[in-house]
């Protein structure tokens, strides 16, 4: 994989959404044919042959490479969202968030201890939205937990807050 000119076609929005934060909108770099085609031979090739059973994607961007993942690894895909989107019962988890708390949810039958799972989000800034979801799907004893995100922010050290044993990778690197 190319990764420094995937990393060229992310667009760079500063003060987006608010003054400070350098926004990675990947709608360009989703656009082009062959970076999708990339992206999802290198995930692929990236998890391919560690049994996963499950790509759970995190709401909202991780629903676009999620779904694409899930299907190339022959996986099915479990969407972790925001509240009141999810009709069956679920279960939760709170987290903190620099502005007020925030919480992610599951549905309670989306995955059982029988699942190798593979977490994605698009980007890793300060982990607490992963991290939650990493708890999220920890009540289900699985057999294993996966992460990816397609963009670390480097500076914001979020992989400083997961378990070391919980393999962490990510696509393309920034510092902001
Ligand atoms: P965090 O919980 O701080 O790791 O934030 C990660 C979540 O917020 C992800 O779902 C991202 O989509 C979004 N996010 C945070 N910072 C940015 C950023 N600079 N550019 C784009 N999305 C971001």
């Amino acid at each position: 994989m190319d990764t420094k000119k995937l990393e060229k076609l992310v667009r760079n929005i500063p003060d987006f959404p608010i003054k400070g934060i350098q926004f990675k909108d990947v709608t360009t770099l989703f656009k082009e044919a062959d970076a999708l085609q990339e992206l999802s031979d290198g995930l692929y090739e990236m998890y391919k042959g560690k049994g996963i059973t499950k790509v759970v994607g995190i709401e909202s961007r991780g629903f676009i490479l999620g779904p694409m993942i899930a299907h190339r690894l022959h996986a099915g895909f479990v969407p972790v969202r925001k509240f009141g989107k999810l009709p069956a019962p679920t279960f939760s988890e709170s987290f903190s968030k620099e502005y007020g708390d925030d919480a992610v949810y599951i549905h309670q039958d989306a995955l059982s201890a029988n699942d190798v799972v593979l977490l994605h989000d698009d980007l890793l800034a300060t982990g607490g939205t992963m991290l939650a979801s990493v708890n999220l799907v920890k009540r289900f004893n699985l057999k294993k937990v996966y992460v990816n995100f397609l963009i670390e922010l480097e500076d914001l050290k979020g992989r400083a807050l997961f378990d070391p044993s919980i393999e962490i990778t990510s696509l393309l690197k920034y510092n902001i």
